[in-house]
């Protein structure tokens, strides 16, 4: 269980290393939670930091702008799948999911439909630790079931058929459009992880069942909320995940990787017309202010990183890593305890046949020198996308050993 196992002292961090303050360098199979997709301290992103220190660290962003935040706007929608072209800066994932719901209540609101203010979403999902996003969490497994009657009631439907490669089950998306049909009277939007289903069981699904969702909400006037925090910035194998489908959702929540992991800075990008409703609205505003939006440092580094990104060599690098975890992870057929090896892009996984002791794992996994955190019945990686073969060798000989004896 989390919070049980003490904590290793990290003095530094470089490339793709972890330095321990006793000496001990471990490879970071994690991205520190799957953010940190250059590395760590990598020069172009220690310069933009260090420039634009020298300039300015933060001002407010109520009546102030700033050229970095105006440069990461404009480059989101450039990037982002076409037809998104609205961008709110906020602080973290939790955040931009928050931020998307008012999005959408707001805009419902602003139509005169304020009964439309459910959101429904699939079980096995994670969108961070603040209320809403907590509502919409898998309401079974994980840390938010301790919160079950206290949030808000959300509608869940089951999660989609496992396997990206899995043929699409039509019987699974006649489930999806009775749900949209029967509560579309009162849904603001349907919010989903496309592709992978992260913190909440590492799954994936085929990209068909966006599509259908696409298409449902369009019948059922509900909006469609991506959730890719996660996914984002070329973890799937993609720029987004929402491109394997080929959809556009109404609202798009970006985070984690988006400063290369370096500050925190999430994002919620919206299409006109929910900016044109909000604006037509009784508050013509998105109701959203916090302290440190649009922060100058994270919109600098922010803009390195997609910079780096916009370089394009992560499509080969992260080809590369998945052909490594698919070659390293293959023996784990073999093992007693293994029920499934999954690999998308830069994330590998491994599900057990029972939930692994986190302290007993974290010792196998730091002797064979890598870093990881597995949870549940998962030991997975998603590590930086600059790791080399001889690293990720490292990485997936962990994951066996920790598959083997944990
Ligand atoms: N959504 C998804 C898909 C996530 O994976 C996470 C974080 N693991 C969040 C939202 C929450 O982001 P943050 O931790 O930055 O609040």
């Amino acid at each position: 269980m989390p919070g049980r196992v003490a904590p290793l002292l990290v003095a530094e961090a470089s490339g793709v290393r972890l330095k321990l303050a006793d000496g001990r360098e471990l490879v970071d199979g994690m991205s520190s939670w799957w953010a940190a997709v250059h590395g760590y301290r990598h020069p172009v992103l220690d310069a933009a930091l260090a420039e634009q220190a020298g300039r300015m660290s933060h001002v407010m962003f109520g009546g102030l702008t700033h050229e970095p935040a105006i440069t990461l706007a404009k480059t989101l929608v450039d990037l982002t799948p076409e037809g998104l072209e609205h961008v709110f800066l906020c602080d973290s994932g939790s955040v931009s999911v928050e931020v998307a719901v008012k999005m959408c209540l707001q805009y419902q609101r602003s139509r005169g439909l304020p009964e439309k203010r459910r959101l429904l979403t699939w079980r096995g999902g994670y969108h961070g630790d603040t209320f809403t996003p907590m509502s919409v969490c898998d309401p079974d497994g994980g840390m938010h079931s301790l919160w079950r009657g206290v949030l808000p009631e959300q509608v869940f439907v089951p999660e989609p058929p496992a396997g990206f490669d899995a043929p699409v089950d039509q019987s699974y998306v006649d489930t999806l459009a009775a749900a949209l049909a029967e509560h579309a009277h009162e849904l603001a939007a349907v919010i989903v992880e496309p592709v992978v289903q992260g913190a909440g069981g590492m799954r994936f699904h085929h990209p068909g069942y966006l599509r259908a969702l696409r298409e449902l909400t369009r019948e059922h006037d509900v909006l469609l909320v991506f959730d890719e925090i996660a996914t984002g910035f070329g973890r799937t194998g993609r720029m987004f995940a929402a491109e394997h489908a080929g959809v556009t959702p109404d609202v798009l929540c970006l985070g984690k990787a988006l400063t290369g992991g370096y500050l925190t800075m999430a994002a919620a990008l919206c299409t006109p017309e929910i900016a044109a409703g909000i604006a037509r609205g009784d508050l013509p505003v998105l109701a959203h202010g916090p302290t440190f939006m649009g922060n100058p440092l994270a919109s600098a580094v922010a803009n390195a990183s997609l910079g780096l990104l916009a370089e394009g060599r992560w499509r080969a690098d992260v080809a590369r890593i998945e052909a490594g975890l698919r070659r390293g992870l293959e023996p784990a057929w073999d093992l007693p305890h293994v029920r499934d090896v999954r690999v998308l892009g830069a994330i590998g996984v491994l599900q057990l046949d029972h939930e692994v002791d986190l302290g007993v794992a974290t010792d196998i996994v730091t002797a064979e020198g890598a870093w990881l955190r597995p949870f549940r019945d998962l030991v997975y990686a998603m590590p930086p996308y600059v790791t080399d073969d001889a690293d990720l060798a490292v990485i997936t000989g962990a994951m066996l050993a920790a598959a083997e004896k944990a």
